[in-house]
């Protein structure tokens, strides 16, 4: 099914298939609309809402209940990157009847492949990679074949269709997706193992560091990673995070990614139950464009040397 955004990319399916008195179990690093959504709309519908932790695997089933409908994922987590065992969750899930759904906005299916892995429905956002160039916003959901007639029944009944030229505009896109990827994936890892050798700043937040805790995780079951990832800074607070964004030239601020121009965000966790975390300081989040990398090593440079003197 092809509707109007990401978002609605999210919650159609979970409108599709929670009624009330469900209970349903969602990441705690999930991208926060869809948080928002899960707090007011499924709650206000008569659905039990319950984060868990990305990193539980196959403890998911000490959460699951007899009225568990769904269990919610996404890999990796929104700004912190958690990779989930998908296919130990969809284990535990089917043995209890429920299905799962996940948000695979990050890795594309070029990267990542979420119906192989055991996920009954998949979610994209295709205003980012599949559309690159900001300036489109889409959404797409897949199913299994046990899924798609209910799916395909909630879709039409909510009447959440997209228009005909945004289609054309992301079908022109996924032309040049593949390319586009390999290029993003490439700069942010040069970047993100430059910057794990600066002193000022504690982590790189990216699956396919070594560093990463979840990087066998991500090893085993994903084919590539995309351009964004988060830093944590060397200490600082707020002052020192807004000083780093605002010294930066060439890096846009702006929270939708997936486009040809690098961006940087705050990130901000206070929303978060479980996967809190303990960080030396603020986090940034960076999607790495297709500029030229030692460009965009000057202009985080920059970034990083206002944050130091803020
Ligand atoms: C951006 C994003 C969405 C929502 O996409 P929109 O088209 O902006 O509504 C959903 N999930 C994830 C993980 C995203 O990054």
């Amino acid at each position: 099914a092809i509707v109007p955004s990401g978002l609605a990319a999210v919650t159609i399916p979970l409108l599709t298939f929670v009624s009330a008195g469900d209970h349903v179990l969602i990441v705690d690093s999930v991208y926060h609309p869809t948080r928002n959504f899960a707090d007011t709309m499924l709650k206000r519908l008569g659905i039990e809402v319950q984060y868990y932790d990305p990193r539980i695997g196959a403890g998911i089933a000490s959460l699951i209940k007899p009225n568990t409908k769904v269990v919610f994922t996404e890999s990796p987590g929104s700004n912190t990157y958690e990779v989930q065992d998908i296919p130990a969750i969809a284990k535990a899930a089917h043995a209890a009847n429920a299905l799962v759904m996940m948000d695979n906005t990050w890795a594309t299916p070029l990267y990542f492949k979420p119906l192989d892995h055991g996920v009954d429905i998949s979610i994209h956002a295709a205003t980012k990679y599949p559309a690159g160039h900001s300036d489109v916003l889409l959404g797409l959901v897949s199913a299994n074949e046990a899924c798609w007639k209910q799916l395909y029944e909630g879709f039409c009944t909510l009447g959440c269709c997209s228009g005909p030229d945004d289609i054309y505009q992301t079908l022109r896109g996924l032309r040049t997706m593949g390319v586009r990827l390999e290029q993003h994936q490439k700069s942010a890892l040069e970047i993100a193992r430059w910057l794990e050798e600066q002193p000022s700043v504690a982590q790189v937040l990216h699956p396919a560091l070594p560093s990463h805790p979840d990087h066998a995780l991500w090893k085993r079951d994903f084919c590539g990673s995309s351009g964004v990832f988060s830093i944590v800074l060397n200490g600082g607070g707020q002052k020192a995070q807004h000083a780093f964004l605002d010294a930066l030239t060439i890096f846009g601020l702006g929270y939708s990614w997936g486009g040809y121009e690098s961006l940087a965000v705050p990130v901000f966790l206070g929303d978060r139950t479980i996967a809190k975390g303990s960080y030396a300081g603020p986090l940034i989040r960076l999607q790495i464009g297709l500029e030229d990398v030692e460009d965009l090593k000057a202009d985080i440079q920059r970034g990083l040397a206002a944050a130091a003197e803020a």
